[in-house]
């Protein structure tokens, strides 16, 4: 039995008790994958030629200061608060630091309700806190909130998160100008014929922009080999 996704609404979860889909899961990956890079790109418009925008830049420092930074891009860099829950919605720019804090702090409260441990008991000792394990950083947080990622795709929750880490990327990246490539792919779609399969980058499946049909690395590998045999195959009933 599986569920419809709650973020994209037409396509069905991979298992009863989430609330994503593979592909929707796949946005969330690759955006807190590319989260820590992006936000190093920024860096760049706060301290250009790769001086460290914090630490204790002398008088020196500041002679070389360029043009003003982009006041957005000092928000996303800098401290300040974020709160996760729905229905809260500001138009503001969110820090990205304290959207990613926010919301390890709402998935590590709500974790001992419903979390079971490998061997089927239910885990009674609160979680009160995340503490990643690469530290209270950008990356740091992106690698917690990954690692929690099959956790998380069990709270209604996921479909505020994957809006949330959506509308922080897209801000980032209409000031990085750094976008993920889409890249077609040989084969025809498998389900409608269509050539229309596509990957992109950092997204883990292939998947159908005409029919929404998508393949994992290896089904898309293993159906490009069947089209090619079939048409070797052909051609040579032609010769
Ligand atoms: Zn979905
Ligand atoms: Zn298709």
């Amino acid at each position: 039995m599986t569920a419809l996704c709650l973020i994209c609404r037409h396509r069905t979860t991979t298992h009863a008790d989430e609330y994503a889909c593979p592909i929707c899961t796949d946005d969330l990956r690759a955006w807190l994958t590319d989260l820590p890079r992006q936000a190093a790109l920024l860096q760049e418009f706060v301290a250009p030629g790769s001086r460290p925008a914090e630490g204790r830049l002398g008088g020196t420092g500041r002679a070389h200061s360029p043009a003003p930074a982009d006041l957005r891009v000092l928000t996303l860099l800098g401290p300040g608060r974020y709160d996760p829950h729905p229905g809260t919605d500001d138009d503001g720019t969110p820090p990205i630091h304290a959207v990613l804090t926010a919301w390890a702090g709402h998935i590590a409260y709500t974790y001992p309700a419903a979390h079971r441990d490998p061997y089927g008991t239910a885990r009674t000792e609160p979680c009160e806190q995340a503490w990643p394990s690469y530290g209270f950083t950008i990356p740091g947080w992106c690698a917690w909130l990954t690692a929690y990622l099959p956790y998380t795709l069990t709270l209604p929750a996921v479909a505020d998160l994957h809006r949330d880490l959506g509308d922080l990327i897209r801000r980032i990246r209409d000031l990085t100008h750094d976008h993920p490539h889409t890249h077609p792919m040989a084969a025809p779609c498998p389900a409608c014929q269509a050539f229309a399969l596509a990957r992109t980058d950092g997204h883990w499946h292939t998947r159908c922009h005409a029919c929404g049909h998508t393949l994992t690395p290896d089904q898309y590998a293993h159906h490009a080999a069947e089209v090619l045999d079939a048409h070797q195959a052909s051609d040579g009933t032609a010769a």
